[in-house]
């Protein structure tokens, strides 16, 4: 029986074999979108994963990677966007390309005769 607990107890991870634990901490409550990215990346082989993002969601996590999962404002989302406005210019540049696109190519010959 204390075998039994004994090797349960020894293969529990510690906190010195989790990556956020051992990598670099700041990664997982960045404000950069790479690094939360690289810390999703570490969270892939921690071996308690689930447990940690199940724990992040009952707690309502306000931020930061869990589970290897992207917390904002308690909600968990794909992918932070960067700081900042979007760009004002997208429509004029969309236009712009547009307008520049070359010409479609003339009616085709009707019936042998130019249209
Ligand atoms: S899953 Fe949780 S415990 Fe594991 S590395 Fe990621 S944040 Fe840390």
């Amino acid at each position: 029986m204390t075998d039994v607990m004994t090797r349960a107890v020894s293969t529990r991870p510690t906190t010195a074999m989790l990556p956020c634990q051992t990598e670099a901490a700041d990664l997982f409550f960045s404000e950069r979108p790479a690094d939360l990215e690289a810390a999703k990346v570490l969270c892939a082989d921690c071996p308690l994963r689930r447990e940690c993002l199940e724990g992040a969601v009952a707690r309502s996590e306000p931020w930061g990677v869990w589970g290897g999962a992207i917390f904002q404002a308690g909600e968990i989302i794909a992918v932070k966007r960067p700081r900042g406005r979007p760009r004002k210019n997208t429509e004029i540049t969309a236009t712009a390309t547009s307008s520049s696109a070359p010409a479609p190519a003339a009616a085709p010959a009707l019936h042998g005769r130019a249209a």
